[in-house]
């Protein structure tokens, strides 16, 4: 998980990078608004850590440039101004969450956990685990040197398996995900999918437990 942290505090910044990086995330860390402008462009973070006040620029406005931009990475807002005027400012402008100096690590930790979990699937491009990637906007599904995009529900199949390598679903769970309520389902829907997806990229890009369900390999 990369993230990209906004802040211009030498020790703040080294006690952040710190603590991220031991709870196994890549942190990008920039300094200067210029640096921050260029860095958010790349759509590839997690969620972007945001100071407002740097030595050349307002946070706001990076974050207003951002948004306008399309931008849709969750940004936390972390700062030492504590107006009421500067949170609302920062939620209305379009940050997701907003805390100020001096906070606990644990506090930071826990919200950033919160804005990812509640921005899964819609912030990320891609859905990665071993050889497999499967990408939310284009559904190109890329399997070793195989690749394909599928139709919807070949998408909606695998989407629902790659969110959580390594974990089963079972026929009822993946139908459940594809069909929306009251739709028909055809017995062996499932089976169909799954088929076809496996011809376009090679057997083993989806595993078969017997008896139970369905799921992709854990990286
Ligand atoms: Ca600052």
């Amino acid at each position: 998980m990369r993230i990209l942290l906004i802040e211009d505090d030498r020790m703040l910044g080294e006690a952040l990078v710190a603590a991220l990086s031991g709870e196994g995330m890549t942190v990008d860390w920039v300094r200067d608004g210029a640096q921050a402008e260029a860095a958010l462009r790349d759509i590839g973070y997690s969620i972007v850590l945001l100071d407002l006040g740097l030595p050349d620029a307002d946070g706001l406005d990076l974050l207003t440039a951002a948004r306008r931009r399309g931008s849709e990475t969750p940004v936390l807002v972390v700062t030492a101004r504590d107006g009421l005027d500067d949170r609302v400012a920062g939620l209305d402008l379009g940050a997701d969450d907003y805390l100020v100096k001096p906070f606990e690590m644990r506090e930071l930790l826990a919200r950033m956990r919160a804005l990812i979990r509640r921005r899964a699937g819609s912030a990320v491009s891609s859905l990665t685990t071993g050889s497999t990637e499967l990408n939310v906007e284009t559904h190109e599904l890329a399997h070793g040197d195989a690749s394909a995009v599928l139709p919807a529900r070949e998408f909606a199949v695998m989407h629902a398996l790659m969110e959580r390598p390594g974990r089963i679903l079972s026929r009822a769970q993946i139908e459940e995900r594809i069909y929306g309520w009251g739709e028909e389902v055809e017995s062996n829907a499932v089976d169909v999918l799954i088929h076809s997806i496996r011809r376009k990229l090679g057997k083993d890009v989806i595993l078969n437990v017997r008896g139970a369900g369905w799921m992709v390999a854990k990286s």
